[in-house]
């Protein structure tokens, strides 16, 4: 499954299928109940040609139910 990730070098955004979870990704709860992953996302970056380590949060995930903006 490809994912849309920021290169935090260059800003720019790229999609790959190339990204694993070196750990497991845990659900927590926040203070409102509501459930976030916790863990980190290491993606291969085209620009840069290197793994990037992201959060969870950081990934416009599809199996989110919320999208940030289409670019
Ligand atoms: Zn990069």
């Amino acid at each position: 499954m490809e994912l849309i990730f920021i290169c935090p070098a260059r800003n720019r955004e790229f999609s790959t299928s190339r990204w694993w979870i070196p750990h497991s990704l845990t659900a927590v709860s926040d203070r409102k109940g509501g459930k976030r992953l916790q863990g980190k996302v290491e993606a291969f970056c085209p620009y840069c040609n290197v793994f990037h380590e992201f959060e969870p949060d950081q990934i416009p995930c599809p199996l989110k139910s919320e999208r940030s903006t289409e670019v």
